[in-house]
């Protein structure tokens, strides 16, 4: 009898039990390296003023393309390894990691399980974006670092997609929601998210970063040009053709901004 419950156990603790980040991150470089680079990418989005208080980054897990990594509720400033948890597609934490996740893990979960060529994923509430939701004017690349909005991005209305009432709280709080904000994005990578803020996606942590920072900036620019008349978009012949040329460089501002925050 004593023997069947020690079975018992050992089968229920391996079945729920995977390797913790930190012996994932102890077993594969790759995954070492993604977690890692998390870290600097939340200390480095904060600096840049695409996240504050709020807002966070998510990479998919290189040893695993089901499952996710992202830090639990905190700040992006002071995200450590330890503070990052491992989720599932369907926003569950891994590993019976009980610490308060981010409300907001489904618009990660939403577009990683739709998209799988995006593997991270950023969400934030920058203010030059903001008007871009709220008005009806596209956001559209005025020059070659944000050639990657294309032909201009598109926009996330949720009351189109809550139930049973339109009136929400503005969160995507469910995988359904997330789903939504991915059909929305379409094949793009980047969406705005009226009365809210944005989410970006990319194929790896530096790229996701880059195309960020630089959306932000194109809001301030446009809306810049704006006032003094009619702007000149890129074509989506330009965008397409610098968005290849300038997304070969992007370790460079990658190094300057992770020598800003090393230094801090
Ligand atoms: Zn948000």
């Amino acid at each position: 009898m004593k023997r069947t419950f020690i079975s018992l156990t050992f089968l229920v603790a391996t079945h729920v039990s995977a390797a913790s980040v930190q012996e994932q991150m102890e077993q594969n470089a790759a995954v070492k390296t993604a977690v890692e680079e998390l870290v600097l990418a939340n200390h480095i989005l904060y600096d840049q003023n695409a996240v504050d208080g709020y807002g966070h980054i998510s990479v998919r897990n290189p040893a695993n393309p089901n499952t996710f990594f992202l830090a639990r509720s905190v700040a992006p400033s002071v995200v450590k390894v330890d503070d990052i948890i491992e989720f599932d597609m369907n926003g569950k934490a891994l590993n019976g990691d009980t610490r308060t996740a981010y409300g907001e893990r489904f618009i990660h979960s939403g577009i990683l399980r739709n998209r799988p060529d995006i593997n991270s994923v950023i969400h934030g509430h920058a203010s030059p974006i903001l008007p871009y939701g709220l008005t009806g004017t596209a956001l559209k690349p005025v020059y070659h670092m944000s050639a990657f909005l294309g032909e201009g991005a598109p926009v996330f209305e949720i009351r189109n997609f809550a139930k049973p009432n339109p009136d929400t709280d503005m969160f995507v709080s469910s995988s359904d929601l997330g789903d939504a904000l991915s059909q929305t994005m379409g094949l793009q990578y980047f969406v705005l998210m009226r009365g809210h803020g944005y989410a970006t996606g990319a194929d790896s942590i530096k790229k996701a970063v880059f195309r960020t920072v630089y959306a932000i900036q194109n809001a301030s620019i446009q809306s810049e040009a704006m006032k003094m008349g009619q702007v000149q978009y890129l074509t989506p012949g330009e965008a397409a053709n610098s968005k290849e040329t300038i997304e070969k460089t992007i370790g460079r501002p990658w190094q300057l901004w992770s020598e800003r925050v090393k230094n801090q």
